[in-house]
């Protein structure tokens, strides 16, 4: 939908215009018909989709620039926020006339703002502590307000505002039209809506659905001084025709590159900082083949268009779900056949999680490939090849040079070819085995990813499921969501915990009581 296509002031539409914005965005096109309406809505999308415009044109509509009084009040749940949306309101009002925005903040001179606020302020965009302040000073008077934004709903009870906000909603007319964005709506912001609107229509944007292309995705538990060495023994045995690591930062990027390079890989980096030039010539050689490892971080990927890369690597795992799509994307192009790796480090396997439930796409766990795994890999390679010189090739000469030695020092052909396979497989084969980041309890006959602990308390004692969930949720501060089966017996119980809490589980545990009854706590034997 088109903002010409809405009921608004033809200078808001100008100012749009002008701003290049071409189209609404989904939670524009749903929310700003209703909220002109006049109705109250609870607006659920993701950061950077558009929410300020969603609250800010309609509210700007609505004001009316002869009343030189406070009309329209947003809530922020940080300073950064108060003046981005304040700035972006700003653009809005640019071509009406006597419309004035103020953003108040803890942080700066209150004694400016009160003056600020004594010249005919219109809308304020203010952090709810700040706000309060000026109310208990009278310094706000909100008997004309008919319009209430609370913006970033969910971030700021997380930062603990909630009772200011329900303090300063209580205060407000009751007359009054109230939006409430979020990212996310856990049941508190339900309650304040509840409680604080009225018959508020539900408008969620939901994420556009992806789909990761077929392609074998792995990943691996590592513990971060190890990432390096994963990686590169997944290099060496795979042994990808070329490849894409994905990294986080610019400054990884370019410490993987050096360890790569010293490493004796023909790796290059890629990110913003690179001029064109460089990267031309970083793209021309990857092309080629000339370099078969290229690191990069997402933006400088956009565009990469090669073909025939065989492995993704995520040495860093994506901060987007969204992300991961558009890496993993990079291989598997046109038919042929592709591979991602993700490295994980401890408690990312909850973002993995994220990502494969929003994916709708199965990354399996492998163990860290061992130095016989390497070795077996590496020596099959050289193996394959040799059939070819065999058939292929005049070996005579060969053939004389080795008789005559195995005959000087009683050797064995034998002998020799195992000797010359060590050699042709090279560095890198007997290096220490990397060990996995977390206790391994063995199998315990708890699901993939957890382990199963006994506890020698059950029914008998008047023990329930959920006081066994609460003592290891309360105890040790991990989420309860993240506890698994709870099976319980008659005088024992098992329950399943992510094996990367489960050391700190029964630690924590074994001294501890559940119901006042002291526990003896350890890992399942397997069923
Ligand atoms: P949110 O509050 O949802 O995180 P913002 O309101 O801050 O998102 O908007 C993110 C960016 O997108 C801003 O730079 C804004 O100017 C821009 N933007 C908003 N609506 C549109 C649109 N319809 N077309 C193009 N850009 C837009
Ligand atoms: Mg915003």
């Amino acid at each position: 939908m088109r903002f010409d296509e809405l009921e608004l002031q033809q200078p808001i539409l100008r100012a749009v215009e002008e701003m290049g914005f071409e189209e609404m965005t989904p939670i524009q096109t749903q929310a700003i018909p209703i909220v002109m309406e006049g109705r109250d809505i609870v607006g659920q999308a993701q950061t950077g989709t558009g929410k300020t415009a969603a609250f800010g044109l309609p509210m700007l509509q609505n004001i009316n620039a002869k009343v030189k009084e406070l009309q329209a009040v947003v809530l922020c749940p940080t300073r950064e926020l108060a003046i981005q949306v304040s700035d972006e309101l700003h653009k809005f009002a640019k071509f009406l006339h006597g419309i004035k925005v103020l953003p108040i903040y803890g942080g700066q001179d209150i004694s400016r703002q009160i003056r600020a606020l004594k010249g005919g302020v219109q809308i304020i965009i203010g952090t709810p502590g700040r706000v309060m302040d000026h109310m208990r000073r009278h310094t706000l008077k909100f008997d004309e307000v008919k319009m209430v934004a609370l913006d970033e709903a969910d971030e700021m009870l997380n930062m603990g505002f909630r009772e200011d906000i329900e303090t300063i909603l209580s205060e407000m007319p009751t007359e009054r039209q109230t939006l409430l964005f979020s990212a996310t709506m856990p049941q508190p912001i339900l309650e304040i809506a509840k409680t604080y609107q009225k018959n508020a229509a539900m408008i969620r944007v939901v994420k556009k659905e992806l789909t990761v292309p077929k392609i074998e995705q792995f990943y691996y538990e590592v513990r971060p001084r190890n990432k390096l060495d994963v990686l590169t023994r997944l290099l060496d045995m795979y042994d990808p025709k070329l490849s894409l690591i994905f990294c986080n930062t610019k400054r990884q990027v370019d410490e993987l590159v050096s360890a790569l390079q010293t490493r004796g890989y023909f790796a290059e980096g890629l990110h913003g900082d690179l001029k064109q030039q460089q990267r031309d010539r970083v793209m021309n050689s990857f092309r080629n083949g000339k370099t078969d490892i290229l690191v990069a971080t997402d933006v400088a990927a956009r565009g990469i268009d090669v073909d025939d890369v065989e492995a993704v690597f995520n040495y860093d795992l994506p901060q987007d779900d969204e992300y991961y799509v558009h890496r993993v994307g990079r291989t598997g192009r046109a038919g042929r056949t592709g591979r991602a790796f993700n490295l994980v480090v401890g408690r990312e396997v909850y973002k993995l999680r994220d990502i494969q439930r929003y994916c709708k796409t199965k990354i399996r766990l492998q163990p860290i490939p061992s130095i016989n795994d390497v070795v077996a890999v590496k020596a099959e390679k050289i193996l394959d090849n040799i059939h070819q010189i065999i058939e292929e090739e005049d070996l005579s000469k060969m053939i004389h040079l080795i008789e005559n030695r195995a005959n000087e020092e009683d050797y064995t052909s034998l002998d020799m070819a195992a000797a010359f396979l060590k050699l042709s497989m090279g560095d890198g084969v007997g290096q220490e085995e990397l060990k996995y980041d977390f206790e391994d309890f063995g199998d315990t006959g708890a699901e993939e990813g957890m382990v199963r602990l006994f506890i020698n308390l059950g029914k008998k004692q008047n023990i329930r499921p959920g006081d066994i969930l609460g003592a290891i949720a309360g105890e040790t501060g991990m989420p309860g969501k993240l506890i698994g089966s709870i099976d319980m017996y008659d005088k024992y119980t098992f329950v399943e915990v992510p094996r990367e809490y489960a050391t700190e589980v029964i630690q924590v545990m074994k001294d501890s009581k559940i119901k006042g009854k002291s526990i003896n706590i350890e890992p399942a034997n397997k069923k």
